[in-house]
């Protein structure tokens, strides 16, 4: 069985973030990381793999970015998974949730896949759109948000948690997943898994090795445009109140008060 799992690289969102001229985010300047949220998807392809101990199950972590996103999927070996997968190409930069959808959709036709994992959103642009997107695009049936997995042969039950209740729903695979942050921790990389990771096989894919068309994918073909972006003002200085004459707890309303806090 072959899992593949999802993961963005994204801007270290410590880091100083910034946008480019064409108002797409530098992702090239700065410091990035593998996607926190697409450490659980990880975490949860691993599990499955482990409870299922005995079965021939091969994860792969895919991304699709620039040259630096490579270290998205180290990360993921590190952790566990068997072999990487990158998609490469100048002509993806820009690309809108329809055009990284089809390229991650393609590579995982390439891989092949019984069942996809990904994050719930991402902890940059926090579509939340890719897995439906992917499930559409591989004609694959789609479960959101899972919370807790299980699963015995082709058949999949999961958790879901909504806003304000709990599904559970039966499916069988192949089918697109995304998991939350509520999934489980996502384990830390050992001494032995960082060293076991540098002999794992990791491939780079471009466009045509997908058969998929540049002029399918950019930012020139972008469904949306970001026509303007506005820097965060900086932080101000908070407001101390020095309550020497019992006149705090009034001040500390009438703070809340004038801020319609209360
Ligand atoms: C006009 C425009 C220009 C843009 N330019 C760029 C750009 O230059 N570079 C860029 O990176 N983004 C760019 N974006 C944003 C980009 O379209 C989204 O980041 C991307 O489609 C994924 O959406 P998301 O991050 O909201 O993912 P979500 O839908 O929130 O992601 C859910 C899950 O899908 C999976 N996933 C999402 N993206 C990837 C990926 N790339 N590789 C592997 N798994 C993934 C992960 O498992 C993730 O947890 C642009 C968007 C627009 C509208």
């Amino acid at each position: 069985m072959n899992i593949v799992v999802c993961v963005k690289y994204v801007p270290d969102a410590t880091a100083d973030r910034k946008f480019e001229d064409d108002f797409t985010v530098d992702r090239v300047g700065v410091d990035g990381l593998l996607s926190e949220l697409d450490e659980y998807a990880v975490e949860q392809a691993l599990q499955f793999r482990e409870k299922r101990e005995g079965e021939e199950i091969e994860v792969t972590a895919l991304t699709v970015g620039p040259e630096k996103a490579v270290d998205a999927v180290r990360k993921a070996l590190q952790m566990g998974a068997d072999k990487g997968v990158h998609v490469v190409d100048d002509a993806i930069a820009g690309s809108d949730y329809i055009a990284t959808s089809l390229v991650l959709a393609k590579a995982i036709e390439k891989i092949g896949a019984d069942l996809v994992i990904c994050g719930m959103a991402s902890t940059d642009a926090s579509g939340s759109v890719v897995p439906a997107m992917l499930a559409e695009r591989l004609n694959l049936p789609q479960v959101t948000l899972a919370s807790v997995i299980e699963s015995q042969g082709d058949q999949v039950r999961i958790k879901r948690d909504n806003e304000g209740s709990t599904e559970v729903i039966g499916a069988t695979l192949p089918i697109v997943l995304s998991v939350t942050d509520q999934s489980g921790e996502a384990r830390y990389p050992s001494f032995k898994g960082i060293m076991a990771a540098k002999k794992k096989p990791l491939e780079t894919f471009s466009l045509s090795d997908l058969g998929v068309d540049a002029g399918e994918v950019g930012l020139s073909v972008a469904w949306s445009q970001v026509e303007d972006t506005t820097e965060r003002p900086p932080r101000t200085a908070g407001e101390i109140v020095t309550d020497e004459d019992g006149s705090g707890a009034g001040a500390l309303v009438d703070f809340l008060a004038s801020k319609k806090f209360i």
